[in-house]
């Protein structure tokens, strides 16, 4: 069973010399909790897909510590470095032609790579006390709910891995946005996530190419991007909450779960069957709590889970894009 251990100096050294003996670790970082293992090390990658249960088609995520150690791993043009240096460390993910060094069991053997510099300070130290870069997806069976809490890898990948770093919650909640800047004169968003596509096109006056062009298109294929995914193993539905508050009525066996963008104001709290994402209905905070509340519920005994429609502009767009894949069966 993984152990959980708290980020000391003495425990970093440990997740130090577990990850360079080719084995895997659990690390915080500010999107969502990571399974790591060494990038460049084929036989401790390939136990990422195998622990996951995740198909060797979907590529990994190379992190690095810093632009200068993503420059040995990847061709970066002068597109990519502005955004590296607006953005890193922080929660963008550029897909960028690949050096020789990254192994192609990372990429599922496409000539680019995904890489990121992450802020968490924990992850970071862990990083820079590498030689190496860690690939690292979510730390969660493939295809469920992403974890935000160490205590959520112990419950789902407890048994398949040894050490858990633990840093609280994760400061944002979801997964990174990912761009494709191999053509860095028509860059396109391949994920949408915490850093938003406005927030992108404002501070550097162009108009990226959207997920939906992406697919449309065809040229920048993304494995990986799958229609189900992110999913709790109870049926999830979408619904606006005018037509949730007529089915709280209707539900007087209380078999659904109900969640909301934020505390009601008209219903009894003591209705055990609603829960919700914020207090009032802030982005970030309904980010920051929407993995662990479906974790919760998907273990009680409801049939289904209903969640409250959640408005499609800044990081909510991030936050459909997972609802609705998490509502594909
Ligand atoms: P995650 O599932 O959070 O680990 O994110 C990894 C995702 O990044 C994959 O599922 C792909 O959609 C995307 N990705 C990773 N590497 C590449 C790549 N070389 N080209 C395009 N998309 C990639
Ligand atoms: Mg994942």
């Amino acid at each position: 069973m993984a152990t959980i251990i708290k980020p000391t100096v003495g425990n970093i050294q440990l997740a130090k010399e577990h990850l360079s003996n080719s084995n895997l670790v659990a690390v915080p970082t500010e999107t969502v909790y990571g399974l790591a293992a060494n990038a460049l090390d084929v036989e401790a990658v390939l136990q990422i897909f195998k622990i996951k249960g995740r198909p060797l088609i979907d590529p990994l995520i190379v992190h690095v510590s810093s632009l200068e150690q993503a420059k040995l791993y990847c061709h970066m043009n002068p597109q990519a470095i502005a955004l590296a240096q607006k953005y890193w460390p922080g929660p963008l993910t550029m897909v960028l032609p690949k050096k020789d060094n990254i192994p192609g069991v990372v990429t599922a053997n496409l000539d680019s790579v995904a890489i990121r510099c992450p802020s968490n300070r924990v992850f970071r130290n862990l990083l820079e006390s590498l030689p190496f870069p860690l690939a690292a997806p979510s730390a969660n069976p493939f295809g469920y709910i992403s974890p935000t809490k160490a205590i959520h890898v112990s419950e789902s990948l407890g048994d398949k891995i040894d050490l858990i770093l633990d840093d609280d919650d994760s400061e944002i909640g979801i997964e990174s946005t990912i761009i494709d800047l191999r053509n860095g004169h028509q860059p396109a968003i391949l994920r949408p996530g915490p850093l938003t596509q406005k927030a992108i096109e404002a501070e550097f006056n162009l108009k990226l190419t959207t997920p939906q062009q992406v697919v449309e298109s065809k040229s920048a294929p993304s494995p990986g991007l799958l229609k189900s995914h992110y999913s709790p193993s109870k049926p999830l539905d979408i619904v606006k909450l005018t037509e949730i508050e007529a089915m709280i009525t209707k539900d007087t066996l209380k078999e659904s779960a109900f969640i909301l963008n934020k505390r009601p104001v008209k219903l009894s709290q003591s209705v055990q069957n609603i829960f919700w994402l914020s207090e009032s209905g802030e982005m970030e905070e309904i980010a920051k709590n929407l993995y662990a509340l479906l974790r919760n519920v998907d273990k009680m005994d409801y049939q289904r889970i209903i969640v409250e429609t959640i408005k499609a502009e800044s990081v909510g767009i991030a936050l459909m894009d997972r609802l609705t894949r998490a509502s594909e069966r």
